[in-house]
């Protein structure tokens, strides 16, 4: 994907079927489905792929076990049937997860195992491997960190996990083998109406401020928690919808919690469900769901939401995890859409709302990643019907994703990159190099900056180490520690100057301390 290709195509004095603003995983999962539908597509984002609450997830394809003890049924099925098909579609961007579930009453025993069967059940010929109640013992040697003290047994079930980043990028790079047009660091300013209808937007370039007027025959509105912002731009009087809910989750290194089996926490003291779950070379613990009226692109995590992760973790852990243990801390936001008398966003639905307003702006929110496949469909289907199209079949429920491998190979830097691995692998023949680690800590090469420069639209420092390889997410003083390196890389591809360079690992520095836990 050549960023400067696609200015060109913008630049064409043309009307596009689709215009999707927001490249997230709602909006990229769009323009797939628009996309490889032969629709003419175009998505905007105003900063980089993934740069809101798709990459700061807690990175599991699931079908969301707490909705069923809350009894949404078709929310379950619906996204245990989306898991299935993202595992087909994405193999080498995704895995099934083993989770163990500690209990220390002979009958949570049954009810969560009796509970897990049915969310089994419910993936039909999709399911990942059987629950089962298991031993005290079976428990201790599936996740040796376990607390021993009372435990009466446990239950194993099986969900999925990815990297998020990761897969919005593979969606973004499926569009544009289909045809789409994907940009970053364009911001859609206003949303351009003939006879009061939606029929394009205005949007901005954030590297070089040229602006442009473009034109389409429908406009999605996929921009989650900032939703808002693009409904108040269609009609000023607009009310509100979105309720953000902030999730913090805690990296930690994997000796505090060994083993590839991930552990699920039904109810922390406050009711909700935590996780630990292996993922890279570390484990992640979260998360909360804390209410916050500001929405930012780079959320803080506040104190007592690492407090309350400590004290629940630790209920369940013999060897106690405290701040120092904490490699990053990582915040999203998720769109919650509002319910009219409720505060609680605890309590608020995760299924996706879909608005068609008068003016044909087609909005969608909610859901979660697992979904975003559906998400995106509904959304097209909308904008087929608003923009006159003309009907074509939605094909991605067995559209391979770019790169199609048959598996993920967790043990190599490149696994993620899956058919592409090979390329990146390549390019240490071009400077042996590129071979050498960016940092010890982590298996991350070198070869990784240039390929996510050349190939993967990667602007800046921050694109590099926090999104196209995840540094920043998993140990943040690792990062910075890379950053003056990886921004002289990317300024000798990019041909940019010292004091590029310069700002570029200000930048850098300034935002990485908001990941280091001594930063909150
Ligand atoms: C803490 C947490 C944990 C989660 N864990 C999971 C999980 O394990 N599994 C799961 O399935 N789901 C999970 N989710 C849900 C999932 O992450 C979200 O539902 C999903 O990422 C939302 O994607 P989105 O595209 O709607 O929003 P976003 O990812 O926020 O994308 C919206 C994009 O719009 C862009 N934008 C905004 N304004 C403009 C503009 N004017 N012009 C152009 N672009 C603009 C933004 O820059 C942003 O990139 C979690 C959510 C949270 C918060």
């Amino acid at each position: 994907m050549r960023r400067s290709e696609f200015i060109s195509r913008l630049e064409e004095d043309t009307e596009w079927d689709i215009v999707i603003v927001g490249g997230g995983a709602t909006g990229l999962g769009a323009a797939v489905d628009a996309s490889s539908r032969g629709y003419k597509t175009l998505l905007l984002e105003r900063y980089d792929f993934a740069k809101g609450t798709s990459s700061r997830s807690t990175k599991l394809v699931h079908g969301g076990v707490r909705y069923l003890e809350q009894g949404n049924i078709k929310l379950v099925m619906e996204a245990l049937h989306e898991r299935g098909l993202l595992l087909k579609n994405a193999p080498h961007l995704t895995r099934t997860q083993p989770f163990i579930i500690p209990v220390y009453s002979w009958w949570k025993k049954w009810y969560y195992g009796i509970g897990l069967k049915i969310y089994d059940l419910m993936s039909r010929r999709l399911s990942l491997g059987k629950t089962a109640i298991i031993s005290a013992k079976a428990v201790e040697k599936f996740t040796p960190a376990v607390s021993l003290k009372g435990l009466s047994g446990g239950v194993l079930y099986y969900d999925g996990q990815f990297d998020d980043a990761r897969l919005a990028f593979t969606l973004a790079q499926t569009a544009a083998d289909k045809g789409g047009v994907v940009l970053n660091y364009m911001k859609v300013t206003g949303l351009k109406k003939v006879d009061q209808k939606c029929r394009g937007v205005f949007a901005e370039d954030s590297l070089t401020g040229q602006t442009y007027t473009i034109r389409s025959k429908a406009v999605i509105n996929a921009t989650g928690v900032f939703t808002d912002d693009i409904l108040k731009m269609d009609d000023h009087l607009q009310h509100h919808i979105v309720s953000p809910s902030q999730g913090v989750h805690l990296v930690v290194d994997r000796q505090f919690f060994p083993g590839e089996y991930a552990m699920m926490i039904p109810k922390t003291d406050d009711g909700r469900v935590l996780f630990a779950v292996p993922w890279h070379q570390e484990v992640i613990i979260g998360t909360t769901d804390t209410p916050v009226s500001k929405i930012s692109f780079e959320p803080r995590p506040l104190e007592e939401e690492m407090e309350f992760i400590f004290r629940n973790i630790n209920q369940y852990l013999s060897s106690g995890i405290s701040k120092q243990d904490v490699k990053a801390v990582f915040t999203g936001l998720r769109p919650l859409v509002k319910i009219p008398g409720k505060k609680n966003t605890a309590v608020m639905p995760r299924d996706h709302t879909v608005i068609v307003s008068p003016s044909n702006l087609v909005t969608i929110t909610g859901g979660k990643w697992t979904t975003y496949r559906k998400m995106a469909k509904v959304a097209v289907d909308n904008a087929l019907f608003v923009g006159k199209l003309e009907k074509r079949p939605c094909e991605t429920d067995s559209l391979r994703l770019h790169g199609w491998q048959v598996a993920l190979n967790e043990e190599e830097p490149f696994g993620y990159y899956g058919a592409d691995g090979e390329a990146v692998r390549k390019l240490v023949e071009e400077n042996e190099r590129w071979g050498e680690k960016l940092h010890a800590a982590l298996p991350y090469i070198k070869a990784q900056v240039i390929w996510a420069v050349r190939n993967e639209m990667a602007i800046t420092v921050e694109d590099v180490l926090a999104r196209r390889i995840r540094m920043l997410f998993l140990n943040a003083q690792a990062a910075l520690d890379c950053a003056a390196e990886v921004a002289a890389m990317m300024a000798k591809e990019l041909g940019r100057e010292d004091s590029w360079q310069e700002e570029q690992v200000k930048d850098f520095t300034e935002l990485a301390k908001g990941y280091l836990p001594g930063g909150v």
